[in-house]
């Protein structure tokens, strides 16, 4: 039988446990903790033996079929250390359900997504001790799942690998919250209606590849991702979704099939709401953006994901026009809605919502 959210971990610890990289030294996604959460598919069998064991590469036959045809799905979210020294997940719950609507567009067989949480769980209680405890940093988990029938046929696979693997992170904003500077392309797409821009696959970030490296040669930061077919309405931003507050009004793409549901982008507007401000979910074109720029009634735009929270917007490009967003200021929402989010991931904020949960230390019995 499939393993369910009753299913026992096994635990099996390093031997060569490794020395942990001072806070200060930290960057995004280099170093990885000690050990690793593995469970395995195979079709009759379901998903079974969920285990945490030393970290270490995965050895796989040439043929693999992730290799060729890109079935792989992931997610990403964050364990952080209050200043209580307790460790809090972040809305587990929600990524737990959301790498599930990934496997479904996938055609990966779900998980039991009380186990998945419990894999969060166990992987962060193991490695507690790499969980960084300044102010900003955390430890970033990355859920993954990937096709691993050795076999060169185009089709859903019949057996599939899911691991987790963690890195400790340094604060994304050393030296405070800074704007950045973003590029509307009319060039690239990033997805389509009916097509994978939902789900957090591999595939999406292969595919943003160009188009960041012409925004990047450009001298901007982030692509500004546009609609597949009229090329005209927002989207995203680089890898995360996009907000902005014109007049009185806070304005985000809704989720109409091509824009990932950003567990940061849920968060913010359940505060927004919770603050009585005016939300839309609605399409928006760059046209009434830019104009929204020109007359000085576009007052703030950021970015929202999880490696980030917020991302303020300094400067929007389109057609070879620039607007100023802030006067390369963040903005005063932007900065409210970063300071709230982190205050309820660190502990130091009431978590109305029930967003945190906190993890125990497992050690050695
Ligand atoms: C991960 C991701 C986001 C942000 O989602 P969060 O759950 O807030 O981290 C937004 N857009 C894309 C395309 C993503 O892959």
């Amino acid at each position: 039988m499939s393993s369910t959210s009753q299913t026992p971990i096994s635990v099996t610890r390093t031997r060569t446990p490794q020395p942990r990289p001072a806070d200060a030294s930290l960057s995004f996604g280099k170093v990885f903790t000690d050990h690793m959460f593995v469970m395995n598919y195979v079709e009759g069998k379901g998903w079974h033996d969920p285990r945490v064991v030393p970290y270490a590469p995965l050895s796989m036959d040439p043929a693999t079929s992730v290799l060729h045809y890109g079935q792989a799905i992931f997610d990403g979210l964050k364990a952080f250390r209050g200043r209580d020294g307790q460790i809090r997940l972040f809305r587990a719950q929600r990524h737990a359900e959301r790498l599930n609507k990934s496997a479904r567009a996938l055609c990966i067989p779900e998980m039991d997504p009380g186990l998945v949480r419990r894999s969060f769980e166990a992987i962060v209680g193991v490695d507690h001790e790499w969980v960084p405890s300044t102010q900003g940093t955390s430890l970033y988990i990355r859920p993954t799942v990937i096709a691993t029938d050795v076999m060169l046929g185009v089709h859903p696979a019949h057996s599939y690998t899911y691991f987790v693997i963690c890195s400790p992170v340094g604060a994304y904003y050393k030296e405070g919250v800074k704007p950045v500077r973003i590029l509307a392309t009319d060039n690239h797409v990033r997805a389509v209606q009916g097509g994978l821009g939902e789900a957090k696959t591999a595939a999406n970030y292969a595919a943003s590849l160009s188009a960041q490296q012409e925004a990047e040669r450009a001298g901007y930061t982030q692509v500004l991702w546009l609609d597949g077919v009229e090329r005209k309405y927002i989207d995203e931003v680089g890898t995360m979704n996009i907000m902005m507050q014109i007049g009185d009004e806070v304005i985000t793409p809704p989720l109409a099939g091509t824009i990932l549901d950003g567990v940061t982008r849920n968060s913010i507007l359940t505060l927004l709401r919770d603050w009585g401000l005016t939300v839309s979910e609605r399409r928006i074109s760059i046209d009434e953006v830019m104009q929204a720029g020109r007359d000085g009634s576009l007052r703030e735009m950021w970015g929202t994901g999880t490696a980030a929270v917020v991302s303020p917007v300094g400067e929007l490009g389109y057609k070879g026009e620039k607007i100023s967003i802030g006067n390369g200021h963040t903005g005063m929402l932007t900065q409210k809605l970063y300071d709230a989010i982190v205050g309820i991931q660190y502990g130091a904020a009431e978590d109305r919502h029930g967003w945190t949960s906190t993890v125990p230390a497992l050690t050695e019995a």
